[in-house]
């Protein structure tokens, strides 16, 4: 069977269709695995699940130790071939360890995935985005985790009908515990949903200018602004959830807009699935016009009012 789990809802829907190809090569079901019902069962056999396997533990609290030896015991008792886990930071940390317990390996972030030589073969970014590298499983079972927005979820069909049990795992003894779980301070933003980002960069000389970014994500009706690590990491003037780039967040909007941003690889290894990139940088040798569509090479400071005020007139 292909096993499917994430502990982010959307992304598990996308690799339930993502699955599907695998689990037809190999004519086995997809079976996904829940951990005390954080998402419905009814709502995965809607969006490819053949069978949802609902673990049932009172260890609410993700805990890599013990969420790991929960789906190994699964696989073993089901001699699951394939396994998929969402690439969160929660999931790679699972599937690595998962991994180490069933003696195989693990393909990270894991596209492109095809059988060649009967075995699981994938491709993966290597050095921020410099290169790809081909990685093939030697044997099974092959555990790979996959990014979200890699695969696109299907629309939900409630007639599908699907098996639902349940499995009590045998707990075992894990010599360390959680003593305190601390909230990331967050401004509800979700990049990585947004259709329009706006992001700011270095190019800022201080916190206040970004309301020039908030004017153009406004007129836009975008709204969502994102920002290179330095503005979140270093300065703080925005929150991590702004964050976008090979430690930030990954996106894919149909509109990414770079505003003095130099478009260092890590920057792009974030936003280069964007349909439509626009750079504004002063900077005409910037690395960013690389990887853009458009570019406009100019002072932020003059160039971001009036392409605010320019939309503003052409949206009426
Ligand atoms: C392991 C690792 C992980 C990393 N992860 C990330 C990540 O996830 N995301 C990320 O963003 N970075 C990441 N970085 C950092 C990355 O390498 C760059 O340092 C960072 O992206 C640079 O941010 P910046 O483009 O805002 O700043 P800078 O590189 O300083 O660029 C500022 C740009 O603004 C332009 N500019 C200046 N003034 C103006 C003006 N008035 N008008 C127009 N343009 C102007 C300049 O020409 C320049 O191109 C990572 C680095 C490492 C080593």
């Amino acid at each position: 069977m292909v096993l499917v789990y994430s502990d982010n809802k959307n992304v598990f829907f996308e690799l339930l269709h993502g699955a599907h190809d695998l689990a037809k090569h190999f004519k086995t079901p997809i079976v996904a695995a829940t951990i005390q019902n954080t998402i419905s069962a009814d709502d995965l056999i809607s969006h490819g699940a053949d069978t949802v396997i609902t673990i049932t533990t009172d260890k609410t609290q993700f805990k890599v130790e013990e969420y790991a030896t929960y789906l190994k015991q699964i696989i073993e008792k089901h001699k699951t071939q394939t396994i998929l886990i969402g690439s969160t930071k929660n999931g790679k940390e699972l599937a690595s360890r998962l991994a180490a317990l069933l003696n195989t390996g693990c393909i990270i972030d894991a596209t492109n995935i095809t059988i060649t030589n009967n075995t699981l073969q994938a491709n993966r970014i290597a050095y921020s985005g410099n290169a790809i590298t081909t990685m093939q499983f030697t044997q099974p079972p092959y555990v790979l985790t996959i990014p979200p927005k890699y695969y696109t979820a299907l629309k939900p069909d409630t007639s599908r009908k699907g098996e639902k049990t349940t499995f009590k795992p045998q707990e075992i003894m894990i010599p360390s515990k959680i003593t305190e779980v601390k909230t990331l301070k967050s401004e509800g933003v979700n990049v990585e949903d947004a259709k329009i980002i706006v992001s700011c960069g270095r190019g800022f000389k201080n916190k206040a200018d970004i309301k020039l970014i908030q004017d153009l994500a406004d007129v836009l009706k975008g709204r969502t602004i994102g920002c290179s690590r330095p503005i979140a990491a270093d300065l703080k003037w925005l929150s991590e959830d702004h964050w976008i780039g090979l430690s930030g967040h990954k996106v894919k909007p149909k509109l990414y807009i770079a505003v003095g941003i130099s478009g260092q690889i890590q920057h792009i290894a974030g936003m280069r699935d964007s349909d439509i990139i626009v750079a504004v940088n002063k900077d005409p040798e910037a690395l960013i016009f690389n990887s853009a569509d458009y570019g406009i090479v100019g002072d932020l400071y003059e160039v971001l009012p009036k392409l605010t005020n320019a939309i503003k007139e052409k949206m009426g």
